[in-house]
């Protein structure tokens, strides 16, 4: 059986270095009884809402510590409600808040108030305040080092083996890596090969001014990007697009850039004396939008982008990993098989998951990018309604620890 040592981890909250003790089992066997692979958004949820209920639960996250991680980084309102209970208190943590969608697409440019409250934080600072939660609630949390691989045992456990050799068997596993496949229980690719950057700018007063209380959704050939403020007077330009269209910019960011201000007026006048915050933007590659997964093993309920990943414009690929982890662990309490709580979850996402593709879409034909901004001054109503209807809307029921927002 595999041992463990003790662990001192410093967390930077805001600045603050504060050391936590992560586990202090001198060389225990593992008695857990859920591990959870992923200590994201939905790791890191369901760790807590687990531990909360009294149940042993060990966390694995392969980084070492919070990094920025490419997210458009926008916190809808049911991501709100879901981050209150598990007591994350966004404001204290210096989210911006967001009050209005702007849409820009070629020269025109369209506003409507958002129907819910909504704000953007750091994924840095949001997985730090999360990480340091769910130690706060007992959740054991090892670092460092990933999980290679994961495989049923002769006696029906699953067995997780981590990059250093070392195991952990549980009865029950949360699949919660992301965007990150493990061997065996990967997506289907991405048939539109898409790329997504995500980059911090200080911007020009002015154009910070502008930019204040909004997240705008810029629209342009295969693909779209948004960009909004988040904490310390900085905005995150987060875009996606198709491979091909990539192509066109010799792969290049710096290419890729000066072409979508081309293509979109509106970006290159928010970015006009922009100064950008990182060396160079963080990217990843294939995003299989609009995957549910259908069906999975007994013992293993898949979470987060593992159970579904919405197309980004919606801004609720959070707030999903936030519910498919409550509802995971409502169901494993209840005694739920995984097969069937994985099943239920598809249906209960599948229409939304459509619309949304169906609007990503529309956003990426060259007609709609021509018109769409138009209709929208005429009629602002229908992004309301567009957000609705690509929303999840089952609310999170608050905790007993869960203090007012
Ligand atoms: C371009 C883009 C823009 C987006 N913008 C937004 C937005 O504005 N608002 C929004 O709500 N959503 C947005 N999303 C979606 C959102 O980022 C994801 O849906 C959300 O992060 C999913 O949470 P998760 O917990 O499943 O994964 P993550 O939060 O990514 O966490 C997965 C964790 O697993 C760890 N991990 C991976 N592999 C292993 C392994 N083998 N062993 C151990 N640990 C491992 C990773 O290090 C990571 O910490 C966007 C996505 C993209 C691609």
């Amino acid at each position: 059986m595999p041992t463990r040592s003790d662990t001192i981890c410093a967390y930077q909250v805001r600045q603050k270095e504060i050391p936590v003790r992560t586990f202090n089992l001198n060389r225990i066997p593992l008695q857990d009884e859920v591990v959870i692979v992923g200590g994201g958004v939905a790791g890191c949820a369901a760790s807590i809402a687990l531990a909360r209920k009294g149940r042993g639960v060990t966390l694995i996250e392969r980084e070492p510590a919070p990094r920025h991680k490419v997210c458009g980084e926008f916190l809808s309102g049911e991501a709100l409600e879901d981050l209150r209970a598990l007591d994350i208190d966004v404001a204290a943590l210096g989210a911006a808040p967001i009050q209005y969608v702007r849409l820009a697409a070629a020269r025109r440019a369209a506003e409507a108030p958002l129907p819910f409250h909504a704000a953007s934080l750091t994924r840095k600072a949001l997985d730090t305040a999360l990480i340091a939660a769910a130690i706060a609630a007992g959740v054991r949390v090892e670092r460092g080092c990933g999980v290679q691989r994961l495989a049923r045992t002769a006696g029906n456990l699953w067995r997780a083996t981590l990059d250093d050799g070392s195991t952990r068997e549980a009865p029950t596993v949360f699949l919660a890596t992301g965007k990150h496949d493990l061997r065996g229980h990967a997506r289907p690719r991405d048939p539109k090969r898409w790329v997504a950057f995500k980059m911090y700018f200080r911007l020009a007063p002015s154009q910070a001014a502008e930019l204040a209380r909004a997240s705008e959704l810029m629209l342009y050939p295969g693909g779209y990007g948004g960009i909004q403020p988040v904490e310390d007077g900085i905005a995150n330009l987060c875009c996606v697009v198709q491979q091909r269209y990539l192509a066109r910019a010799g792969h290049r960011w710096e290419s890729f850039l000066a072409k979508i201000q081309r293509d979109c007026p509106h970006l290159a006048m928010r970015l006009a004396g922009a100064e950008p915050v990182l060396a160079k933007p963080i990217a990843i590659t294939h995003i299989p939008y609009g995957f549910i997964r259908p069906t999975t093993e007994e013992g293993l309920y898949c979470i987060g982008d593992q159970a579904a990943v919405i197309p980004s414009f919606t801004g609720d690929g959070i707030s999903i990993a936030l519910h498919t982890a409550r509802r995971a662990v409502d169901a494993y309490l209840a005694s739920e098989p995984a097969p069937v709580f994985q099943a239920k979850l598809r249906s209960a996402m599948l229409t939304q998951m459509r619309l949304a593709e169906f609007a990503a879409d529309g956003l990426n034909n060259a007609l709609a990018r021509a018109v769409l901004p138009f209709c929208l001054r005429v009629w602002p109503g229908v992004m309301r309604v567009t957000a609705r209807l690509t929303r999840i809307s089952q609310h999170a029921v608050v905790a007993p620890h869960a203090v007012a927002g």
